[in-house]
């Protein structure tokens, strides 16, 4: 299996979504110990995407373990079930991209009242 070009570009992405989930949290825990009470978006992006990729790449271990996957007992089938929580949980994944697109929308309005601010002040 290991030989197969469909198997291993399929790990790759396991291992892609697995660690760029982590240094999504990392980066979370970090702006949330700046201490600016300013982790919103940050937090947001983290949990929204760390519990999406657990889910994808849980269902892919699964599908990597054929019927063994679905086994009653098989580590990967207990995992495909527990996981399907953190998607709702601590803010369902629907909320989280509200949120993400609320902030994205007011950032941009806010670069373009900037933009608009600074053309109809007096040159220097
Ligand atoms: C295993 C587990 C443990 C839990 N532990 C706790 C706990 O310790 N303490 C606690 O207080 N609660 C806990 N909860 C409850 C959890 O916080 C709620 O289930 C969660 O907030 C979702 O609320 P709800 O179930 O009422 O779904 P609803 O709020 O009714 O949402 C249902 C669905 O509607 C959609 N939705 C909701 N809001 C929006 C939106 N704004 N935009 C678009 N779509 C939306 C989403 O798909 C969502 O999944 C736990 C839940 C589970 C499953």
């Amino acid at each position: 299996m290991q030989k197969m070009p469909v198997i291993r570009t399929r790990l790759g992405e396991m291992d892609l979504k697995v660690d760029s989930s982590a240094l999504l949290v990392y980066r979370a825990a970090w702006a949330h110990d700046q201490g600016t009470g300013r982790a919103t978006r940050e937090s947001s992006m983290a949990k929204l995407y760390a519990t999406e990729s657990a889910q994808q790449v849980i269902d892919a271990a699964v599908q990597l373990f054929g019927a063994r996957g679905v086994e009653k007992g098989n580590a990967v089938e207990s995992l495909y079930r527990e996981i399907r929580a953190l998607r709702i949980y601590e803010g369902a994944s629907e909320v989280h991209q509200q949120i993400l697109g609320d902030r994205a929308i007011r950032s941009f309005n806010e670069g373009l009242d900037a933009r608009r601010l600074k053309k109809s002040s007096p040159s220097p």
